[in-house]
């Protein structure tokens, strides 16, 4: 008993340092995301916000935390702004508009909002449907039914173009009734249609045809929570036996975009629309109506100076594990939409590394003085995070020159 109880503490401790190992990070494109993060961070560095700035940011934000309703609205329409959405969302809008007036002085007729460098010309909204039962197992094998990207052109907030495949499933080939009601999706849809390897190579030919995939800094995908990639995705090649697709290795799980951005609880697509005082288009879980809802969700976040950035993405280990015998394939919530603590501390396991948004990073930059001491820090909310602050700062301390440099 005793010599399974150490073992077992053993093996914990094994793993909590596999964790927060940066080996791995010699052979994935974590590198190179974190390169492109101290680009950021450089950047920002060189627009400091004095303190000055700083307090009236303060004083700002207290005097809007007390404002009615009335008053909110009043000032949004004064600086041009949108008045849909509930009151703390509006709030929000409020305060990062005037942090943004005192970050750019030189915003010149613009809105200071669209002096914000959005970091990719293109985003793709991706949402994936999946064969699903009425009482499905945990283990459940879903394969991929529909397979819908929404590309938004980020400069002019606009959807340019749409794709959309259904998909033939193979390990159970009818649909159910549940599964049809819920997605919509027809069996003479999915019989017409080819199976999965083939509508992955029309998807590839698709992006390729727009360039999209071949800059890094051009397109970047867009989903609603870690699920698309992380699980259907990956379970989707498991089962086809085909490489999972180096492009969607990492993306902007926009649930946690918008929840940093508007500090609120992460939620679902309807809840997110509700905050915003939007309603939900078309038919909740298909694809193609998801994916133009979460873009909807994208698109006012670019609107309210939201910079978005890739913010999950998969280690080479999460990609080749057997996501079947995974305790992580079955983390939807029933209806999508409810906000699950426990859910989401199964997908920040999932989520190894965790990039602020920019608001954060600007508060980071804004305390620059102790910068060694907060790069640290903001380097940590990078890194795997099942480890001490303690341990992360002498683990990052560590590695600090070399990343940087
Ligand atoms: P969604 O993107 O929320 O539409 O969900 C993607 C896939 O998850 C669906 O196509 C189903 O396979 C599965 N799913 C979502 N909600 C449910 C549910 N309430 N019951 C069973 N499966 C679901
Ligand atoms: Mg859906």
């Amino acid at each position: 008993m005793a010599a399974a109880s150490s073992s077992t503490e053993i093996n914990k401790n094994k793993s909590r340092n596999q964790n927060y190992d940066l080996d791995w990070l010699k052979h994935t494109n974590a590198n190179q995301f974190l390169t492109e993060e101290r680009r950021l961070i450089n950047n920002l560095k060189s627009s400091s916000v004095d303190r000055g700035s700083q307090k009236k940011m303060s004083r700002y934000n207290g005097e809007i935390n007390r404002m009615t309703y009335e008053q909110v609205l009043h000032e949004l329409n004064r600086k041009n702004l949108s008045i849909t959405g509930e009151l703390d969302l509006l709030k929000r809008r409020l305060k990062h508009h005037y942090k943004a007036e005192l970050l750019n002085n030189d915003h010149l007729g613009r809105s200071p909002l669209e002096t914000y460098q959005q970091r990719y010309e293109y985003l793709a909204v991706i949402d994936f449907e999946a064969t699903c039962d009425e009482n499905q197992p945990e283990n459940y094998q879903h394969e991929i039914i529909e397979f819908p990207i929404v590309l938004i052109h980020v400069q002019t907030v606009t959807i340019t173009d749409t794709f959309r495949s259904f998909c033939r499933p193979v390990l159970k080939p009818i649909l159910s009734d549940y599964c049809q009601k819920l997605t919509g999706i027809t069996q003479e849809q999915v019989d017409a249609a080819p199976e999965f390897p083939e509508t992955l190579k029309n998807v590839e030919n698709w992006l390729n045809d727009r360039n999209l995939l071949s800059s890094k800094r051009k397109c970047a995908f867009v989903t609603d929570g870690p699920w698309d990639m992380a699980k259907f995705l990956r379970l989707q090649c498991y089962l086809s036996n085909i490489e999972y697709p180096h492009w969607a290795k990492k993306w902007i799980n926009v649930r946690k975009a918008f929840g940093s951005f508007y500090s609120t609880k992460r939620c679902g697509i309807l809840a997110m629309l509700s905050k915003l005082g939007l309603n939900f288009d078309g038919h909740r879980h298909s694809g193609l109506d998801d994916s133009i809802n979460i873009a909807k969700i994208t698109m006012e976040l670019i609107k309210d100076g939201c910079v978005l950035i890739v913010n999950e993405f998969h280690r080479p280990t999460d990609v080749r594990s057997d996501p079947v015998d995974s305790s992580q394939n079955c983390l939807f919530d029933t209806n999508g939409d409810d906000f699950d603590p426990q859910q989401q501390e199964e997908d920040d396991k999932i989520i190894q590394f965790i990039s602020e948004e920019d608001d954060k990073t600007l508060h980071f930059i804004s305390e620059e003085q102790e910068s060694e001491k907060e790069s640290i820090q903001h380097l940590g909310k990078l890194l795997p995070v099942t480890v001490t602050k303690e341990q992360s700062q002498r683990k990052l301390s560590y590695h600090l020159g070399d990343l940087l440099k």
